[in-house]
């Protein structure tokens, strides 16, 4: 971090604006904005900045900059012209230990000014260190689309309402989980719609409601994709800001646990074939210990967490002990899988259905139908298919489908280090074999994975093994 960020009060007080052209004119609205008095220092002053600076009771000294001016001031702005004056002031400030900001001069600031959404009071600062402000201005954008004007509304009634809140609230956890909850719920709603009255009057409900702080429990069962993190879904991002409690396992990629709330405990569960960290029984028993214990718990998939997730068996047991839980689905590694690989699932001439199918042939499931999967025209999706890769070939083979049925197997799908093998039903165990491929690995079997080549539509080719490509 080569800057440290704060925010500074400047109401009442000196700041001094050496320059009197469009940039001073610039830094001058938002310096009045948040309330400070301005001395300008310029031979001449556009009559904008001088209009800026009648209304808000400072100064304007129209001639040269001298070091004496700088008496009085907590902050320097230099707007000039002049490299030399620039340089100048610079050195006159750091001389009285002023924050000094130049502007377009990054070498000669003490401090520097973001890219701003102001949603006042909310305040939403994007700095790149002076080194690409190009790119804080985008992700300004991005963030002003993110949050509507009507934020400095939701902010300015949580302002209103905070004194009471924390009277009625003894607690720090359990003023945050108040707020939570009225932040993203029906009276947020109301201040959007600009419904103020209506607000307060559900507001002043929630208080008075005797568990309104006891925030009961909750599990957030949420997908986590296959891997890129921007796969997830804003809501799962939502709730994964949320949580108190994380329960993982080795599907979530690093790149996705990245996103959990950085003061949330991390509970690791495992899942890998040879190391169950702990048994499902388990995790269904802490998700439910969690949450009667009042914790806003996440338990984070891989994928989507009712495709091959057990979640099914999670949620059974909330649902027993009566505990409110939100399941929000993810990207299925299926179609992380295809989509990353440029193989479409469907296609109207190659395959009128997909099949996902459990590659986990002893435990999850040894009656699978395999006449009807060796049926061509469908594409099959094997999940957990690499430990049986040899025997799932054989068996389709076996019962009908053609041995050199393209097939693909896509390790760690999604992420930069995801590789494509490209074969067929015949000879895929063999290169598997001679190959170093580790999991999670998904393989794709029929005629859709033709299609592969020609859909490189963009840039770069997903990673395949050397010399195992097609
Ligand atoms: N709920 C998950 C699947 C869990 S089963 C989902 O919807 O995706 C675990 C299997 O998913 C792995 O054995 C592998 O076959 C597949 N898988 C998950 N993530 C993957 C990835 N990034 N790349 C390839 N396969 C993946």
């Amino acid at each position: 971090m080569d800057y440290f960020p704060l925010f500074m009060r400047l109401t009442h007080q000196t700041v001094v604006l050496v320059g009197g052209g469009d940039i001073a004119t610039r830094k001058a609205r938002l310096l009045v904005r948040a309330g400070a008095k301005l001395t300008v220092i310029a031979p001449e002053v556009e009559p904008e900045l001088q209009a800026l600076v009648e209304n808000h009771g400072g100064q304007i000294l129209l001639r040269d900059y001298r070091e004496g001016d700088l008496q009085g001031a907590v902050l320097v702005v230099a707007a000039t012209d002049v490299t030399a004056v620039n340089q100048q002031i610079s050195v006159d400030a750091q001389a009285r230990q002023l924050p000094v900001n130049v502007v377009d001069s990054p070498a000669l600031c003490t401090v520097i000014t973001p890219a701003i959404i102001d949603r006042s009071p909310l305040l939403i600062a994007v700095s790149s260190g002076g080194e690409a402000p190009v790119l804080a201005r985008m992700v300004r954008a991005h963030l002003e689309s993110l949050f509507p004007a009507a934020y400095g509304r939701l902010a300015a009634f949580a302002r209103r309402w905070r004194a009471k809140v924390k009277q009625r609230f003894g607690s720090g956890d359990e003023r945050r989980r108040f707020w939570e909850s009225t932040l993203s719920g029906p009276v947020a709603e109301q201040v959007f719609h600009g419904e103020d009255e209506r607000a307060d009057q559900l507001m002043s409900d929630r208080l008075r409601r005797e568990d309104a702080a006891l925030t009961q429990g909750e599990v957030y069962l949420v997908g986590g994709g296959p891997g890129d993190p921007e796969l997830l879904t804003i809501k799962a991002l939502r709730l994964m800001q949320q949580a108190e409690v994380v329960l993982y396992d080795r599907l979530v990629s690093p790149q996705v646990m990245e996103l959990v709330r950085r003061d949330a405990e991390r509970i690791y569960v495992g899942k890998r074939r040879s190391e169950h960290a702990l048994a499902q029984p388990a995790i269904n028993q802490l998700l439910v210990d969690l949450a009667l214990a009042g914790k806003r718990v996440l338990r984070l998939k891989g994928g989507d967490p009712f495709i091959f997730g057990r979640g099914g068996e999670e949620i059974e047991l909330l649902a027993e002990h009566q505990i409110p839980f939100q399941v929000v689905p993810g990207i299925t590694a299926a179609s992380g899988c295809a989509a990353y690989a440029g193989i479409p699932l469907t296609h109207r001439d190659y395959a009128q259905s997909v099949r996902f199918v459990t590659g986990h042939l002893k435990t999850d499931n040894p009656n699978l139908c395999w006449p009807e999967m060796a049926v061509p025209g469908q594409t099959l999706i094997f999940y957990m298919g690499l430990l049986g890769l040899g025997d799932i070939c054989q068996k389709l083979i076996h019962h009908g489908r053609l041995p050199d049925t393209p097939v693909a197997l896509v390790e760690k799908g999604t992420l930069p280090e995801q590789q494509v093998l490209v074969s067929t039903l015949a000879q895929i165990a063999e290169r598997v074999a001679n190959s170093e491929v580790r999991g999670p690995t998904l393989l794709i079997v029929g005629e859709v994975v033709k299609l592969r080549r020609q859909l490189h539509w963009f840039g770069g080719e997903p990673g395949e093994k050397p010399g195992t490509s097609d």
